[in-house]
Formats: structure tokens, C-alpha cells, sequence
């Protein structure tokens, strides 16, 4: 049946936990009503939903689907599930969760995705508790299924990502003491279709840059000191951005060596820059990176289609990829990434399946795989260009597809995360040749290592325990972030402080 609308209780009905689970089937709240008048009241094509909680030593969730039948008469499905040694809001809210997925799926005939009632960007997070009981993977997986209704083969994935990143991540003084430093650039050669993130196309006033320059260098000597008063060491520095490299060549090398000065010790492990755009990039930048020690590069074509490279805003060929890849490669640089999407307008699994065989032949050592995103904030999602979009089957096409390309060249999936209005409600998957993961990329998205972030938009996030993290964010807009530079440090080392 085609439902269109849902209404509650006028006491609310755990609404928070009804919208979670409605959203996975695009269900919108459409109000209350009395559930006394409901055979009046009840629009059809809306239903009306609640949910009964009974305590005890096991905590036990009815939840109520009322609908209209084509007669006219009032149809009911109900589900009961109880909690397992858990009680308190969480375990009410997931019961609720997963009783209203199991009701709306039999009652719409729609499926909204492998991931059951898990809608958080980091779900290994919750893999990662588990391990830390002493659970095994086998154990976790099994939780998955049972509690949040992921499927079996993505409950494989996450416990499999979970095993690769354990011994990533530090406990006890030594997990407190090692940071990642994460410098952001906001400046791209020219902006993408989908891109929401903090992008601004290079100013060709130099004074405007300057000016950057100058305030990002403050940033920079603020963290630099901040770690040296708490003692603490960067294991992973991370430039992106933005495009990092559509600096001018001399900013450019200067920020690299600034950024090696400041962060790059014998405890370093990772040193990454965001190269990802050709049209960025020159022979000179390449070498800059080289000498001042980076590690790994990531170049990010998003397809190796000719057409869809034109279509998303990027002013460059796949020939341009190839070639600036070469380089990297030739200056041995040990570690590049290379970043594809999933779901690109236009596109379908066979354009993911020709974009693959130009990555497999080059063979890099990281390849992400990215599902669109349709955000906010981004051309796309203004609807400023008229371009059809492949379908939620096709795009989980392309994904397995790419899967199955990283496998071929000996990647395994070591880092996940997921995000909103993702097409498919599907995820991003990041692969890694063993031994070659991205330390940063672990740590930022497990959120269990203290990060600093340095430039607009970036966040810190100071780490107190497994379960509590404070964090602050410098402004997107480039002009706030110069003004207040000085404030913005001052802040980061208040918020570092308490903790160290
Ligand atoms: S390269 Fe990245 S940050 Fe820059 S415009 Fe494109 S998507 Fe946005």
C-alpha cells in the first residue's frame, strides 16, 4: 500500500524514534489525532502509529500500525519486541525502530536498504563497543541482525572493517597523547555540482589569499605551540580541503614545509594531501609534496568518463588524471588514493565498470568509493541543472561493482562511514592494499583519537573517553575565519586544555 503520511497519539508516541524509522521510508509526520476517533479520522493513504511500553526486569515494546483498508475499514498491524539485557530510552527507542521497520516494510512492499534501522554516519562505532566487551566479530555481526536489522553481508562488512582498525586504534596514555592535525584549504579551481562542503574558487585578487595565508599561519603556529604545551605528538597530518594544491605553487610549497616544521616527527606515521583535482596541479607542486616527505596523495577523479567529468564542473580529462598519477607514482610517493562516486548523473554500472578498468590498471594503493549524496548547499540539490540520475538499483550496481574492481587489485574495505540523503541509502566504503590505510581516515571517522583542526571549517574534536568528545569548528566563511583568527586558536587551546 502506498502510504503518504503518518499521525500520533497527541502524547507524542516517542516521536523522535517514530521519525527516525519513518524516515527510512520517506514518511512524513502529518500530526495528531484522538485514538478513540480514529475509524472517523484516519485520512486514507496516512497512518497512525503507536507504541506501548511495558517495564520490568525486561523492558517490552508493542508498536500499533493503524491504516485504511480500500473498503474503507480500519486495518491494524502490531509488533512486539523486548529488550535483552538492556533497559532505559535507548533500548525503548530502538525497539521502536525496529518494530516499525518490520511494520512499515510489510505494509508498503518497500525495502529502504540493507542498513535495518542504523541511520548514524559512523556505524562501526557500534561494532567497536561490542569488541571492546570482549565480543567476537561473529558475536558483533550477530548483534547487527538481531538488534538493528542489518542485513548479514553488511553486518560482514562492518565487523570485518572493525578487526582491520583495532590495532589503529590507541588506548591508555598513549591514545591521549598521539593527535591527528588536520589543515583545511577552502579553494578549488572551479566548484563541483554536488559539492556542499566549504568550497571557494580561487580568488584572483592575490591580496585575498594573502590574507588567508597570513590567518591559516597563525592557526597553524597555534596548534603547533598547543601540542608542544600538552606534550602531545601528530601521528597522522591530513591537508585537504577544498583542493589544497589550487594554491599557487610557492603558497603552495610554503604551506607544506610550514606544516612539516610544525607537525611532522619521528612519530608521524602519515602525511596525506588532497591533490584532488589535475587541473591543480603542476610538476613543481608534485615535488613540493615529495620533499617535504607526504606520504600519501589522494587524486580524485569521482569517474574516468569523459562526459560526466564535464557534466559535474571539472575542467580537466581523464587523460589529465593518467598523466598527473604518472608523476606521483614516478616521484615515490608510497601511498595514492583514488576517489570514484557512485551514482553520478548520467552514469550507469557499465561507465562504473569502464571507470574501474582505468583505476585497476593504475593500480593505486587507497581507492574510495563514494555513494552521491544529493546535499544541501550543493548545485545538485538546487536543482540548477537538468540531469537524470541513475536509480537506487543501478547505483547499488556501480557500488558492488566497484567492490568487486578493488578486490581484483587486492583492496580491502578498512574504513566506512555513511551520510545523509546517500542514494540507495547506501555507504562510503574506503579500501586500502594491507599495510597502506590511511591512519586519518580510521581515526576521524571512529572518533577515538584527539583531532586538531586547523583553517575554515575545521573542527576539533578532543577525545575524553570512548563514549564523550568536545569539539569546536572555526567558521566556513574565509572572511569570519581571518577577522577572528585569534579568538578561533584562543578557543581550540581553552577546549584542549581541559582535557590535557
Ligand atoms: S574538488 Fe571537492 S571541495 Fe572542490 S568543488 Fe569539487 S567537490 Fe567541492
Amino acid at each position: 500500500m502506498k502510504v503518504d503520511g503518518y499521525y500520533l497519539p497527541a502524547d507524542g508516541g516517542l516521536a523522535g524514534a517514530v521519525a527516525d524509522a519513518a524516515a527510512l521510508f520517506a514518511l512524513p509526520a502529518a500530526g495528531v489525532l484522538a485514538a478513540g476517533d480514529l475509524a472517523a479520522s484516519l485520512p486514507a493513504g496516512a497512518v497512525f502509529i503507536r507504541n506501548t511500553v511495558t517495564g520490568g526486569a525486561v523492558t517490552t515494546v508493542i508498536t500499533e500500525v493503524y491504516f485504511r483498508r480500500e473498503s474503507g475499514e480500519l486495518g491494524c498491524l502490531t509488533r512486539r519486541d523486548k529488550s535483552a539485557g538492556e533497559d532505559g530510552p535507548a533500548a525503548v527507542q530502538r525497539l521502536v525502530r525496529l518494530n516499525l521497520l518490520a511494520l512499515l516494510r510489510k505494509l508498503t512492499g518497500r525495502n529502504p536498504g540493507p542498513w535495518g534501522i542504523l541511520r548514524g554516519v559512523r556505524p562501526i562505532k557500534i561494532v567497536h563497543r561490542l569488541l571492546d566487551k570482549a565480543l567476537t566479530t561473529a558475536e558483533a555481526a550477530e548483534r547487527l541482525t538481531a538488534k538493528y536489522a542489518v542485513q548479514p553481508e553488511k553486518a560482514g562488512l562492518l565487523t570485518d572493517i572493525a578487526a582491520r582498525q583495532r590495532p589503529f586504534l590507541h588506548a591508555g596514555e598513549e591514545g591521549r597523547r598521539l593527535v591527528s592535525v588536520y589543515v583545511g584549504v577552502p579553494y578549488c579551481p572551479s566548484r563541483c555540482l554536488y559539492c556542499s562542503f566549504p568550497a571557494n574558487v580561487l580568488p584572483a585578487d592575490r591580496a585575498e589569499v594573502a590574507a588567508f595565508l597570513n590567518a591559516l599561519e597563525a592557526d597553524l603556529a597555534g596548534a603547533a605551540a598547543l601540542l608542544a604545551r600538552h606534550g602531545l605528538a601528530a601521528e597522522t597530518v591530513y591537508i585537504g580541503g577544498g583542493t589544497p594544491t589550487s594554491l599557487a605553487a610557492d603558497d603552495f610549497a610554503n604551506l607544506l614545509e610550514l606544516v612539516r616544521r610544525s607537525f611532522v616527527s619521528g612519530e608521524t606515521r602519515e602525511f596525506t594531501v588532497e591533490a584532488g583535482r589535475p587541473d591543480s596541479l603542476t610538476d613543481g607542486k608534485i615535488a613540493a609534496m615529495a620533499a617535504a616527505g607526504v606520504t600519501r596523495v589522494s587524486v580524485n577523479p569521482q569517474t574516468m568518463q569523459e562526459k560526466t567529468l564535464k557534466l559535474i564542473g571539472r575542467n580537466h580529462t581523464v587523460r589529465d588524471i593518467i598523466v598527473m598519477f604518472r608523476k606521483i607514482r614516478a616521484t615515490g610517493i608510497p601511498v595514492v588514493n583514488m576517489d570514484v562516486i557512485a551514482g553520478l548523473p548520467g552514469e550507469t554500472a557499465a561507465d562504473m565498470a569502464a571507470t574501474m578498468d582505468e583505476i585497476v590498471a593504475l593500480a593505486p594503493e587507497n581507492l574510495t568509493v563514494h555513494t552521491l549524496a544529493i546535499k544541501r548547499g550543493s548545485r545538485l540539490a538546487a536543482g540548477l541543472i537538468d540531469v537524470a540520475l541513475p536509480g537506487e538499483e543501478e547505483t547499488a550496481a556501480m557500488v558492488a561493482v566497484a567492490a568487486d574492481a578493488a578486490r581484483r587489485i587486492g583492496l580491502v574495505p578498512y574504513y566506512l562511514y555513511r551520510q545523509k540523503y546517500m542514494t540507495g541509502n547506501l555507504e562510503n566504503v574506503g579500501y586500502a592494499r594491507t599495510g597502506t590505510e590511511c591512519i586519518y581516515n580510521i581515526q576521524i571517522i571512529e572518533e577515538r583519537q584527539t583531532v586538531i583542526g586547523v583553517g575554515p571549517a575545521a573542527g576539533t574534536k578532543a577525545v575524553r573517553d570512548v563514549f564523550r568528545l568536545d569539539s569546536c569548528y572555526n567558521p566556513k566563511d574565509v572572511a569570519t575565519y581571518i577577522k577572528n583568527i585569534d579568538h578561533y586558536v584562543r578557543r581550540r587551546d581553552a577546549l584542549v586544555a581541559a582535557l590535557f
